[in-house]
């Protein structure tokens, strides 16, 4: 029997709202695409610069990514780096956050990277 998470990874997820982005069915303000990744501006920042970096294909967290795509796991880290370059927070330094799993509070079961940085951002666990 194949396991529900073996499906459809390399497909739209019509129920996913990230897919549904990428697919262009939802509006989002696009700063950084290659052929596999997508860069927008987060609908609630956080931070003064608050990037999500999304695969175009469906995976629910990063470990299934990571697992399932090592080659677009290194796009994604590529595409972080890109966009916290073109958003002028290399000097002064930034953060890459994966939230995963229901312990870290993940929302959106599209692995997403949040960049965010433009200011001092505090201790992590304060
Ligand atoms: O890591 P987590 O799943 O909690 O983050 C989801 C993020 O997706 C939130 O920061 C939320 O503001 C963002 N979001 C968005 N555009 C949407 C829906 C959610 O940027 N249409």
């Amino acid at each position: 029997m194949v396991h529900a998470s073996e499906l459809k990874i390399c497909e739209v997820d019509t129920d996913c709202l990230f897919c549904r982005i990428v697919a262009g069915e939802i509006p989002a303000t696009v700063v950084h695409e290659t052929d596999t990744t997508l860069a927008f501006r987060d609908i609630d920042p956080k931070a003064p610069v608050h990037v999500l970096v999304i695969p175009k294909t469906h995976h629910p967290d990063v470990v299934t990514l990571a697992r399932q795509d090592p080659a677009v796991s290194a796009d994604l880290l590529s595409a972080a780096a890109a966009v916290a370059e073109a958003e002028g927070l290399l000097a002064d330094g930034f953060r890459l956050l994966f939230n995963t799993g229901v312990y870290a509070g993940q929302e959106v079961f599209h692995v997403h990277g949040h960049v965010l940085g433009g200011e001092p951002l505090g201790p992590m666990l304060a």
